[in-house]
């Protein structure tokens, strides 16, 4: 049997062979112990052996679980991982379920007294009270949900084998179309997989599947490992037809899949923060393909990736008459910003709203700019990184210790107020309604009033109807650090504007910004995405990221600032760092598998020690 041993490392990312008993009843998938090196490892058996190697074969030393952890059809696309992303197999085998929990397999198989002592469903799936859920006309019945909204977006042909579509719901629709794709797939005698980007609160998409297909769909999110442990368990024995979860459930063990949907592909949940760093598009696009499934990104505003594939006809798109687009969208307003983030503009409309919404890009009450004691500008003690004040205290921003200052250790400054705090401080005199500095999908539910938050309150919590939604800071957010900062405050901006509601029903959005030319604050007004994500990906591809590249940081010898672009890799960037070099390196396609042979060459004879795919830049 070819075994793949736990020890990530490229230099030893190959197929060992072992012999293993028949009494062990073991196969692919199976979780084992081998001797390794003198030592004893774990691993998993992936098949029967290839070539045989020459000389005395050693056996497998101990089969640790009855369970099989993939099959051949789920290595498959864990070898597709491994190689896009240049990972040890071992590290994405690991990756594709979650840690086990040993008891939970020794009950499985007495399955009346796992179903009495176990709900399936993670508590949070059932909490209540957001506002707008999507309530299907028959709940927990599943197949006798009407199509009248799915019909808008491609109908079933959403649902052809093999496509990738791009989706971009009306905002009242966002959770209908989904609940709908997935009772016509259900409907096929297929199976669903649902991927939201976080857990807490949990997104209205998410909800509205689980309560659309009550004990056929299962929340694979959340809870504590042995619940985690015990959930996958039980979709792997076929007990669900809908998955719904975040990241890992890409992985879902679930047969006879006919599609995956990504709610709001272009969160930044949605990618993986530890390496390798891979996103769920990627992964849930591989595996249809794979498993002849379909794919579905869904977002108001598509990622920088998707908006490219989709300009190129790589995959396709289902949006609704631009016609009904503009019908649905808020009246969006622009005005130049005064002082802590106000305008006259803004005042009035927060007098008479009696719900609002009033994104900053800034937590916190202000940024400590100069030294009272000394005059120095304002810089953390410990880490020199920017002090701010938040909840009547001087922090660093990056290191959070104490803000003291620099240069002489006083801890009094003189502040630039702006932020969270001090905007909700003065809403509070001016809006008539309650105030406070929260996420809307938060319970209890602060609406209606006012809420004041960044970027990271603004979620899928469904259908609203605020009188207001006020973007107050956009151009501090346009010159964020990042490659993904374009796009994600498009998205934050537009996801949150969608709460205002359609402009026939009054729906009206505030931007403050001294750019009203900018190509972000015009999709924005015009409620139009694509032409501004283009120009990002344009600007990408002229910093040497050319979306759909692949980009690798590369630790190793000095030997590395030559050997990577003899290997394929179309721009280089080489640091000098102790004892060698780091490389950010973009590779095209075409090249990928060129490339990472010669990266597992050189990780061979050690000149290649750390390989991170997709690094956060
Ligand atoms: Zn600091
Ligand atoms: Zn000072």
């Amino acid at each position: 049997m070819d075994v793949c041993v736990a020890v990530p490392r490229l230099a030893v990312d190959r197929p060992f062979t072992y012999v293993l008993k028949e009494e062990h009843e073991a196969g692919t998938g199976s979780l084992v112990s081998v001797p390794f090196h003198g030592r004893t490892v774990k691993g998993w058996v992936l098949g029967p052996a290839g070539d045989i190697p020459e000389g005395r074969l050693l056996p497998i030393r101990k089969v640790h679980s009855q369970v099989r952890f993939f099959d051949g059809q789920k290595l498959r696309l864990l070898r597709w991982m491994s190689e896009r992303y240049i990972a040890p197999l071992a590290t994405c085998i690991e990756r594709s379920y979650p840690p086990r929990v040993v008891s939970e397999e020794a009950v499985e198989g007495d399955g009346a007294a796992v179903d009495a002592a176990t709900p399936a469903r993670s508590p949070s799936a059932r909490s209540q009270g957001a506002p707008g859920r999507y309530a299907p006309p028959s709940p927990a019945t599943g197949l006798a949900i009407p199509s009248a909204v799915l019909d808008r977006y491609g109908g079933e042909g959403l649902l052809e084998a093999g496509t990738t579509t791009w989706v971009r719901p009306l905002p009242d629709e966002e959770q209908a179309v989904c609940v709908e794709a997935v009772a016509a797939c259900l409907a096929t005698g297929k199976r669903a997989v649902v991927l939201v980007p976080e857990a807490e609160p949990l997104p209205a998409t998410a909800r509205a599947v689980l309560e659309a297909f009550g004990d056929r769909a299962v929340a694979f999110l959340g809870g504590d490992a042995r619940q985690r442990y015990r959930t996958w368990l039980h979709i792997r024995d076929g007990r669900f037809d809908a998955v719904v979860g975040t990241r890992p459930a890409v992985f879902a063990p679930l047969g006879q899949l006919g599609v995956i949907w990504i709610s709001r592909e272009v969160h930044p949940g949605h990618r993986e923060d530890r390496s390798p760093y891979y996103h769920v598009r990627e992964v849930a696009m591989a595996r249809t393909r794979l498993e002849e499934a379909a794919c579905v990104l869904a977002s108001l505003v598509p990622s920088v990736e998707t908006a490219v594939e989709a300009e190129a006809g790589a995959i396709r798109t289902a949006r609704p008459a631009r016609r009904l687009e503009r019908e649905n969208a808020p009246l969006v307003e622009t005005v130049a910003p005064e002082a802590e983030d106000r305008s006259a503009r803004l005042t009035a409309l927060l007098r008479r709203a009696r719900s609002a919404a009033l994104i900053v890009s800034r937590r916190g009450y202000g940024v400590a700019r100069v030294c009272r004691s000394c005059g120095e500008p304002a810089a953390c003690a410990v880490c020199r990184g920017p002090v701010i004040v938040e909840r009547g205290k001087a922090i660093c921003r990056v290191c959070g210790s104490a803000g003291v200052c620099a240069n002489c250790g006083s801890d009094s400054f003189g502040v630039e107020r702006g932020g969270t705090e001090r905007v909700a401080e003065w809403a509070a005199r001016t809006a008539p309604g309650p105030v406070l500095k929260s996420s809307i999908g938060q319970q209890p539910s602060p609406l209606p009033g006012v809420v004041v938050g960044t970027a990271a309150a603004v979620k899928d919590v469904g259908p609203l109807r605020l009188d207001l939604v006020g973007i107050l800071d956009a151009d501090r957010a346009l010159v964020r650090p990042g490659v993904h900062a374009g796009e994600q405050a498009l998205a934050t901006w537009m996801e949150a504007a969608a709460w205002a509601g359609p402009r026939s029903e009054g729906g009206r959005v505030l931007v403050h910004t001294r750019r009203h030319g900018h190509p972000a604050i015009q999709a924005l007004v015009r409620w139009e995405p694509l032409p501004f994500l283009l120009s990002e990906a344009r600007a990408r591809a002229e910093a040497g990221f050319v979306p759909g590249h692949s980009v690798f940081r590369v630790a190793g010898s000095t030997a590395l600032g030559e050997s990577l672009p003899a290997a394929g890799a179309a721009s280089v960037l080489a640091t000098a760092v102790e004892g060698g070099t780091l490389c950010l390196v973009a590779v095209p396609p075409k090249d990928l598998a060129r490339f990472r042979k010669e990266v597992l060459r050189l990780a061979g004879q050690g000149d290649v020690i750390r390989v991170e795919g997709e690094p956060q830049l």
